[in-house]
C-alpha cells in the first residue's frame, strides 16, 4: 500500500468516525437522560465481556423476594440499538444501593407529587389522575397532584420546532429548574407531566423523561405515548411505567440490568414497551429497604388496580400464589 492510498483510507476512517460521533446522539431517544446523574460510583460503568446482571441475580434478597425470584426473567443480552448496547452499565445491586445511601440518610419525604406543565385536555387530566392512583399502589405512598405550572416557565430559547408528528419541543432544563422551586418539603419525588414533546439538549432528538436524582425532581412527556382516544390502556401503561421509572431514579434506583424490569433503560418506545410495568425482585428489595414497603401488600393492591384498569398483570398472580402458599403475611 503506498503512502497516498493509506492516507486516503485514514481520511475515510476518520470521516466515518466523525459521522458516527455526530449521528450517534441523534438516533438515541432516551427514556431518561440518566447517566449524568449525581449518584456517584456506577453510572455508567463500562465493563469488558459484558453480560448484564449475572452476578446481580445471585445476590441474596429478603426471604419473600427469594421465593419469587424464579418468576423474574433474566435481562436479555442487549442487541444493536438497545439501551445496554449503547450504554453497557454495570447496574446496581442491593448492596450497591445500600452503600450509595447519602451520608445523611435518604430524604424522609413520603409523598409523591405530580404536576402538569402547560394546558392538558380533560382526557389528559384524567390520564394524570389514573396514573396518580396507580402510582400510589406501585410505591405504597400517598401521591398528590399539584396545580399546573404555566408553560411560561419554558423560555423561547428553550423551545424548538421539529418537522415531525410531535411538533414543538421543550427543553427539560428550565422545567427541572422550576420544579426545584415548587418541590414540597415532604416530597419523595416531584414529577412534571407535559403533553409537549421534550428534548434534553440541542444534540438530542427527544427524551421520554428525565430525572435529577438527588434533587428529587423529574419531567416526562406523554407526547409519544400514543392516542388517548383509540388506545387509552396502552397510553396509561406507558405513562405509569415511565413515571414509576423516573420516580425510582429519584429514590436512588439506577437502571436494572438483572432482570426484565420497569427500571430497565430504554432507547426507544419499542424497547420500553418490552419491559414490564413492574419492578423485579431486586428492585423491589431496594424499594423495601428505601421505603419500608411490604412486597405482598403492594402486590395485592397493584394486582387489583391493574386488573381494574386492564393493564398487564405479568407475574403478579403467580407471585401472590407462591407467597400465599408459603404463608407469607402482610
Ligand atoms: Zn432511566
Ligand atoms: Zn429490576
Amino acid at each position: 500500500m503506498n503512502e497516498k492510498s493509506s492516507q486516503r483510507i485514514l481520511a475515510v476512517l476518520i470521516g466515518i468516525g466523525l459521522l458516527f460521533i455526530v449521528l450517534l446522539p441523534l438516533v438515541v431517544g432516551r427514556r431518561g437522560r440518566d447517566d449524568d446523574a449525581p449518584f456517584p460510583k456506577s453510572h455508567p460503568r463500562p465493563i469488558r465481556d459484558y453480560v448484564p446482571g449475572r452476578s446481580h441475580r445471585l445476590e441474596k434478597l429478603p426471604p419473600e423476594l427469594e421465593l419469587v425470584k424464579a418468576f423474574a426473567k433474566p435481562k436479555h443480552a442487549p442487541v444493536m440499538g438497545e439501551w445496554l448496547q449503547a450504554h453497557p452499565e454495570q447496574g446496581q445491586t442491593l448492596a450497591d444501593f445500600e452503600q450509595e445511601r447519602p451520608a445523611g440518610g435518604w430524604h424522609e419525604g413520603r409523598v409523591l407529587y405530580l404536576v402538569a406543565v402547560g394546558v392538558l385536555t380533560p382526557a389528559q387530566e384524567q390520564l394524570v389522575e389514573r396514573t396518580r392512583a396507580l402510582l400510589s399502589d406501585w410505591y405504597q405512598l400517598e401521591v398528590k397532584v399539584l396545580p399546573p405550572l404555566s408553560e411560561e416557565i419554558v423560555p423561547p430559547e428553550s423551545r424548538r420546532d421539529r418537522q415531525n408528528a410531535y411538533g414543538t419541543q421543550w427543553q427539560t432544563e428550565p422545567i427541572l429548574d422550576a420544579l426545584l422551586m415548587k418541590r414540597p418539603d415532604d416530597a419523595a419525588g416531584l414529577m412534571a407531566i407535559t403533553a409537549t414533546d421534550l428534548y434534553p439538549g440541542p444534540e438530542w432528538n427527544f427524551v421520554f423523561g428525565e430525572a435529577r436524582y438527588g434533587a428529587r425532581v423529574g419531567v416526562m412527556s406523554i407526547a409519544r405515548h400514543g392516542d388517548l382516544m383509540t388506545e387509552p390502556t396502552l397510553v396509561l401503561n406507558r405513562t405509569l411505567t415511565t413515571a414509576a421509572h423516573e420516580l425510582g431514579h429519584m429514590m436512588g434506583l439506577q437502571h436494572c440490568v438483572a432482570y426484565e424490569c420497569a427500571m430497565n433503560g430504554a432507547n426507544s418506545q419499542e424497547e420500553s414497551d418490552q419491559a414490564p410495568n413492574e419492578p423485579c425482585p431486586s428492585c423491589l428489595a431496594k424499594l423495601k429497604l428505601r421505603l419500608g414497603l411490604n412486597p405482598l401488600a403492594r402486590a395485592v393492591a397493584v394486582e387489583r388496580s391493574y386488573a381494574d384498569a386492564g393493564l398487564p398483570l405479568g407475574d403478579l398472580p403467580a407471585q401472590l400464589d407462591v407467597w400465599r402458599d408459603a404463608g407469607v403475611v402482610h
